[in-house]
């Protein structure tokens, strides 16, 4: 062992590998303990191979004899503050993860494979106290000092790169140096400026009844958790960029967490425009990876005032926080599918408790998790029932669709409806819940179907492309002609989607432009807003897409909108299938009318009927999703109850299923089911193969959080000794997906 100054010290590590448990390393050679503080980054020797991890602790004794020394120390400052660590610490615990893979998932690419963060740093010139007690008119004498005195008083600190580009001489920051007015410090460069492009936004609007009582209701300071339940259009960005603006003016940080699909250009130039003086890190996959490091670095120093990120965001440390707003939390991709799978928006009350400031949830159409809270009175529930501005609520109609001549899948009355509004010069958006061509190609000779070979699932035709794809797991090959069973030439594309609509109402309309907005036009963040670009100058056009159109955007235009088949979720074997179509039927329904033009919607289906979409239709989403509560209630099932997967998938189907019977008959033992917990399995996921692999889970639900826990941990702690590598498994700790 290693005695520095007298002291062992022993330098207990977060290593990202699939293991539950902390790795005790000797400093590395010629690193004096002294300079060694946890979250410090550290090359360490794992199983022949050289992995990157975090300091978490040094102690003085380990229980294992012969220790390796760790290779290298990276970052000369912690790039993980105490309460970051205790924050992963924390969602480690939670969700069954290894912590080691919980510090992965938060560090950005390159810093995860070990780039020295120095690589970005950035002298930053900053007031000294002395400084800051300035006036700004002091300095009079020498203006060129003055003039740098003012930019730092009112704009805060300024990096060397800036200040050049300013004209700021070397000179005048020295005298203001010498006079001990102002300091260098470190940190990182700053990504580049978010610029709006626009000039600033001309005054804000000023904020209605509603939205004064709902910014009022927001605690300035300590930890409070609000649902803010706003109906489409409503003013809930405007409330978050004015409790923004509450934190900013305190010194601190905000944080804003938005979902995959909706940190569009637009969304950055809406704040960027209301925030020139301020930094803003964004943080999103569309980034390259210096650019994400530079970003998360100005956010983990403390640099960035404002942070918008999508899901791993809530990961980033975090030094001035000072509120946390999550914007369409009910989206799913704040929840993690793979690895480690947490929940964004979960986790958000988690780290808002940590460093008692508040979160904001908002969503026009809330998760039943977090209107069951807010019903219960453990979130402050906050409403806004109005839209803001001039714009009324749209007026919606169903139209019956079976029985009736359709023309590729459209009523002759939605036709006549689209025609109308077009030549009125208002614009349209047709929600199409597919992209492709059609979901399936079938030979109507001999009944042969193109299925995935790789999963349970079938090829979606991809015209354009002349391809079939799968949508699951991405396998791609060449369109057929002809059938491979039985070489007919009649093969019959079913089904429409995206493309196959594209087509036809560009041929109906041929006067307008049709607009088509999927994953397949949109590979980038940039696309998405050229494309969108016609519809925003306002010109009549039809947009047509799938969910990419149904958030976010914000286009006054746009006054009918046309939903072509409201029943794919109505039917699912998921139970959370129609919350999902509520959201998603509410939300598209909510771009319609969203100017001083009314808006109408007319949403197709083959079972008018059904209670359910009455219900939705007639009375709104938050009718409907109380009488969702009320189902999940009944069938004891979240939020009412607690409810984790175990997940297990094997090219062997047996295998997976042996294991998982298994894992069951251990926590039976531990805990027999009971009213209070029950067993559920091992059952086919609801695509039960996929990319190759059979999938099973086991479903417990509980009525109390701890127990299941406590089953789940030792789950981890017996299958982690499993020798089938060709086995995976994993615990989904409050899972939102049973495919
Ligand atoms: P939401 O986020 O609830 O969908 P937004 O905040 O985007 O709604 O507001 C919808 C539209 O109404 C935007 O154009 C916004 O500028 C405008 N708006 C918001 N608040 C007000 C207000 N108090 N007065 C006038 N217009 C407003
Ligand atoms: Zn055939
Ligand atoms: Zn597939």
């Amino acid at each position: 062992m290693a005695f520095e100054g007298g002291k062992p010290a022993i330098l207990r590590l977060a290593v990202p590998v699939p293991l539950r448990r902390l790795f005790d390393y000797l400093p590395p050679d010629g690193v004096e303990p002294a300079g060694l503080q946890p979250g410090q980054r550290l090359w360490v020797p794992f199983g022949g191979r050289k992995l990157v991890a975090v300091l978490v602790d040094i102690v003085a004794e380990s229980p294992l004899a012969q220790l390796k020394p760790a290779l290298e120390l990276v970052d000369s400052a912690p790039l993980f503050d105490e309460r970051s660590r205790a924050f992963l610490h924390w969602a480690a615990d939670y969700y069954q993860a290894p912590v080691g893979e919980l510090y992965a998932a938060a560090l950005p690419a390159a810093l995860r494979k070990g780039k020295p963060a120095d690589h970005w740093a950035e002298q930053w010139l900053q007031l000294t106290t002395e400084g800051k007690g300035l006036p700004e008119t002091a300095l009079a004498r020498a203006p060129k000092q003055q003039a740098l005195l003012q930019l730092l008083l009112q704009g805060g600190r300024q990096s060397r790169t800036q200040l050049k580009a300013l004209g700021h001489s070397t000179t005048i920051i020295r005298a203001l140096l010498d006079r001990n007015l102002a300091e260098w410090i470190p940190g990182p460069t700053v990504p580049p400026p978010i610029t709006s492009g626009e000039s600033a936004e001309a005054a804000p609007p000023e904020l209605n009844e509603e939205q004064k009582e709902v910014l009022a209701a927001i605690p300035a300071a300590g930890f409070s958790a609000s649902l803010l339940e706003g109906t489409t259009g409503s003013g809930k960005t405007e409330v978050y960029l004015r409790l923004m603006e509450r934190v900013l003016a305190d010194g601190r940080q905000a944080l804003l967490l938005v979902p995959e699909i909706g940190l569009t250009p637009q969304t950055l130039r809406r704040i960027a425009a209301r925030f020139p003086g301020h930094s803003i890190a964004a943080l999103h996959s569309g980034l390259a990876e210096g650019e994400r490091a530079q970003a998360w670095l100005s956010a983990a120093v403390g640099q960035a005032d404002i942070v918008i990120g999508t899901r791993s965001a809530i990961l980033t440390p975090l030094p001035r926080l000072g509120a946390i707003i999550v914007d369409e939390e009910h989206d799913g991709s704040f929840k993690q599918q793979d690895g480690v799978r947490y929940s964004a928006r979960d986790l958000a009350l988690v780290l808002g408790r940590n460093a008692a400031v508040p979160v904001l949830l908002g969503s026009a159409t809330p998760s039943l998790e977090s209107l069951h809270n807010a019903l219960s009175g453990r979130y402050q529930h906050l409403r806004l029932v109005h839209r803001a501005g001039n714009a009324r609520p749209p007026q919606i109609h169903v139209v019956p669709t079976l029985g009736q001549q359709l023309e590729e899948g459209f009523a002759p009355q939605v036709l006549r409806h689209i025609g109308e509004t077009l030549a009125r010069g208002e614009q349209v958006l047709v929600f199409i819940n597919r992209r492709g061509f059609a979901p399936a190609l079938t030979c109507d000779d001999c009944g042969w179907l193109a299925d995935c070979p790789h999963c349970s699932s079938k090829l979606t035709l991809h015209r354009r492309q002349r391809q079939l794809r799968c949508h699951h797991c991405d396998f791609r090959q060449p369109a057929v002609n002809t059938c491979p069973q039985c070489h007919s030439r009649n093969l019959n594309a079913l089904g429409g989607g995206t493309e196959r609509s594209e087509d036809f109402l560009t041929h109906k309309f041929r006067d307008f432009p049709v607009i088509r907005v999927d994953r397949d036009t949109t590979a980038s963040k940039q696309a998405l807003d050229r494309l969108l670009e016609p519809a925003r100058n306002g010109e009549p056009c039809l947009l047509l897409g799938t969910q990419m159109l149904a958030k976010g955007h914000h286009l006054p235009r746009v006054t009918l909108v046309v939903i072509q088949d409201a029943d794919g979720g109505l039917f699912s074997a998921d139970f959370r299938a129609p919350e999902r179509t509520g959201q998603l039927l509410e939300q598209v329904a909510g771009r319609a009318g969203r100017g001083d033009l009314a808006g109408r919607v007319l949403v197709q289906s083959r079972y008018p009927e059904h209670p359910l979409l009455q219900l939705l239709l007639e009375r709104g989403y938050g009718a409907f999703a109380r009488q969702l509560l009320q189902d999940r209630a009944a069938a004891q099932l979240p939020p009412l109850r607690a409810m984790a997967l175990v997940r297990a998938e094997c090219e062997e189907p047996k295998w997976a299923e042996a294991f998982l019977a298994e894992a069951r008959t251990q926590m039976q033992a531990l805990a027999p089911p009971s009213p209070e917990l029950s067993y559920l399995g091992p059952v086919p996921a609801l695509l039960e193969r996929k990319s190759g692999r059979f999938r099973f889970y086991v479903q417990v639900t509980a009525e109390r959080r701890g127990v299941l826990q406590g089953l789940l941990a030792r789950f981890c702690q017996w299958a982690e000794g499993n020798r089938n590598r060709r086995l995976r498994w994993a615990v989904d700790m409050d899972a939102q997906e049973l495919s």
